[in-house]
């Protein structure tokens, strides 16, 4: 029997709802896969602040490094928003995340058959779409120094090292090993230095990965291509500030923010967390659509633990729930033959993971 400790961070809003079904989940496989799953719960964000006067207590810290990966729900809400920025629940997820050291943000975009008219984009050009990308998440324009606002002048600085876009470029060729083995590289090389480091870096990566199919491709250009033709991309890979606004593109392929799951990870630690927010409008009704945290679930156990049968238990378990015409509410427009609950989605997914 494996034995991985997990740090359970629900969150606020509907991250507990959610959470509570990714635990039934991993639950039933754990029995099927042999695996002995232990929780240790952890506040962050607007509960942590009601309990403990601050988003990110320092036990927390501790709970997250000392368990194998993290789970993590949502946080946020109304009751906080008027709060100074570094009380707010945001900041103890930025901390979190610095203090995790994870540098890589994944995110994969499925689109699934039974909810192809979920997206805004035409059928025929996102069937069949499947890819990740992977996003540099601690360096470039969103950190790079000097960085300032005088008067009538303000400047940021992009800047990468050459460890900086190694270390993310081998995550990428690593994830495309187990996927279709090509690497599209998103850069702006005809313009900026950094992204000539970054194209000379990548190169210099991929000499280690014969197998693996590298394209480099502009931003504008990738930009257009994702909706233009999402299904030649398998693995993107790019800094933060081009990585943040493709990837929320890409997520648009899919039509639905409630079935989108991320994962965060390093050298050492993984944050696995649905794109999503907590919201709060819809929090506490058992409406809430799970998929996307389940599906951060399976990419806990497919990149933290290495556990790829049990993730692909998961993910098949999750297209057999939408196909059989089982839906949460935000996408019951969609061919739907029965609207069920938060939980119901939960046990529907968990039995199914376990009977494949
Ligand atoms: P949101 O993602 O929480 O909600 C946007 C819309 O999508 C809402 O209508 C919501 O009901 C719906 N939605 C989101 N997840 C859903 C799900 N699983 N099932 C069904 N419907 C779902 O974004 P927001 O409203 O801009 O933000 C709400 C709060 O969440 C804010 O406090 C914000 O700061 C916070 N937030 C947190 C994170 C995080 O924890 N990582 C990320 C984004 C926003």
């Amino acid at each position: 029997m494996k034995r991985y400790t997990v740090a359970l961070i629900k969150g606020d809003g509907i991250g507990p709802e959610i959470i509570d079904e990714a635990v039934k989940v991993l639950d039933a496989i754990s029995v099927k896969e042999d695996l002995e799953i232990t929780y240790k719960e952890a506040l962050l964000g607007g509960s942590a602040i009601e309990m403990k006067g601050t988003p990110i207590p320092p036990e927390t810290i501790e709970i997250a490094k000392s368990a194998d990966a993290v789970l993590f729900g949502a946080i946020g809400g109304p009751k906080w928003d008027d709060l100074p920025r570094d009380q707010r629940p945001e900041t103890g997820l930025l901390k979190l995340r610095k203090a995790l050291e994870v540098f890589a943000n994944l995110r994969p975009v499925r689109v699934y058959d039974e909810l192809i008219n979920a997206s805004t984009l035409k059928p025929e050009v996102i069937k069949g779409s499947d890819l990740i990308v992977v996003r540099e998440l601690t360096g470039g324009l969103y950190f790079g120094e000097p960085r300032g606002y005088e008067g009538e002048k303000a400047f940021n600085t992009m800047v990468y090292t050459k460890d900086e876009v190694r270390r993310i470029a081998k995550k990428a060729f690593e994830i495309a090993m187990k996927r279709n083995k090509k690497v599209t590289s998103v850069d702006k090389a005809n313009v900026l230095e950094v992204s000539q480091l970054w194209r000379d870096t990548v190169n210099e990566v991929a000499q280690e990965f014969p197998e693996i199919t590298l394209e480099h491709m502009y931003v504008d250009n990738a930009a257009m291509q994702l909706v233009r033709d999402p299904k030649q991309f398998d693995v993107i890979v790019t800094g933060n500030i081009f990585g943040d606004i493709l990837s929320d593109e890409a997520s648009m392929l899919s039509g639905s923010i409630g079935l989108l799951p991320s994962a965060s990870i390093g050298e050492k630690y993984g944050l696995y967390e649905p794109i999503h927010g907590s919201a709060p409008d819809i929090a506490g009704q058992g409406i809430a659509n799970p998929i996307a945290m389940i599906a951060s679930a399976a990419m806990m156990l497919k990149y933290q633990f290495g556990e790829e049968r049990a993730a692909n238990r998961i993910e098949e378990a999750i297209k057999k729930v939408l196909k059989e015409g089982y839906r949460t509410r935000d996408i019951a427009a969609f061919d739907a033959k029965e609207v069920v609950t938060t939980s119901e989605m939960g046990s529907l997914i968990a039995q199914y993971a376990s009977e494949l």
